[in-house]
């Protein structure tokens, strides 16, 4: 694309894909969303009358992701207004079988499933897989809540980690946030809250393969672990390659609050507790994250 100019730089969204002037391309579907999709289809095409696994024990995958408005022109169902990035946003995509695949997209059949009617056909899948993954968690907490000994000591006035940084009214604040993540830490594990520890003793960045190797791990079992921080928002899985079609995490570093749209952080504590575990010769990383003693913050 050509350079705007006179003055209308700013008017342009910071990625050309957000942009829908710029021309159609077919963008690649990062592999955060490829595995965000793959768990909201509970391993199953998302054809409500189809058994089709997409990846059975036997080996093999047999998942296709289809857009439901194409990803270039000329293909079934394109919309022109949309720009590059909705056509690979995770709302435009399903999860199907080859068969059903075929089905919606085919010149002959594809006439029967429009926009409409495969949103709902995505909405109904994910939203049944969706209630299995939440009576999952329910159950995985009652668990958790059976065999915990260990219990979170709050913070209260931060004085320790933010000195007189902070006003009256933002230390009330800000220690309702940490105390917030406090709770939240307290759900997972104690390997994960210990593996936590290492990302951030490494100043934010871990890989896989090392984790493992200092954990006395396997890597499945560390990127079980970093599954579960980054479902609770504590973590992510960082990918070695985007374009990589194995797509597997490699590397667990901490969660970004601003482009993560994370959940739990309202700020960006976890940068803030290095900065201040820098400033102190105690073991304050450990004390928080292992040992859920806030306290020592204040
Ligand atoms: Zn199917």
């Amino acid at each position: 694309m050509s350079q705007n100019g006179g003055g209308r730089v700013n008017t342009r969204p910071a990625d050309p894909h957000d942009d829908p002037d710029t021309p159609v391309q077919r963008l690649d579907i990062t592999p955060r969303v490829q595995r965000r999709l793959f768990l909201l289809s509970g391993n199953e095409c998302a054809f409500a009358d189809c058994r089709e696994v997409l990846a059975p024990e036997s080996g093999g995958y047999f998942g296709e992701i289809a857009h439901i408005r194409a990803a270039e022109k000329g293909g079934p169902r394109f919309d022109p207004a949309m720009t590059n990035n909705q056509r690979r946003h995770i709302d435009n995509l399903v999860l199907l079988c080859v068969k059903h695949h075929q089905l919606i997209d085919d010149a002959e059949t594809t006439a029967r499933f429009d926009r409409a009617a495969l949103e709902d056909i995505k909405r109904r899948h994910e939203d049944r897989i969706r209630r299995v993954l939440q009576a999952m968690e329910r159950a995985e907490q009652q668990y958790v809540d059976r065999t915990r000994t260990q219990t979170v000591v709050h913070c209260s006035t931060l004085e320790r980690m933010y000195g007189s940084e902070l006003d009256e009214d933002d230390r009330r604040g800000t220690a309702e946030s940490v105390n917030k993540i406090a709770d939240q830490m307290r759900r997972a594990a104690l390997a994960a809250r210990q593996l936590l520890c290492q990302v951030l003793e490494e100043g934010g960045e871990l890989s896989v393969g090392e984790a493992a190797h200092r954990g006395g791990l396997s890597k499945t079992q560390v990127y079980e672990l970093g599954l579960q921080l980054e479902r609770l928002w504590l973590a992510r899985l960082e990918e070695a390659e985007w374009d990589d079609p194995g797509y597997r995490p490699e590397r667990i570093t901490l969660p970004d609050p601003i482009h993560d749209h994370n959940e739990l952080l309202d700020y960006d504590f976890f940068n803030d507790l290095l900065r201040h575990a820098a400033s102190r010769d105690d073991d304050v990383l450990n004390d928080v994250v292992v040992g859920l003693d806030f306290s020592v913050l204040d």
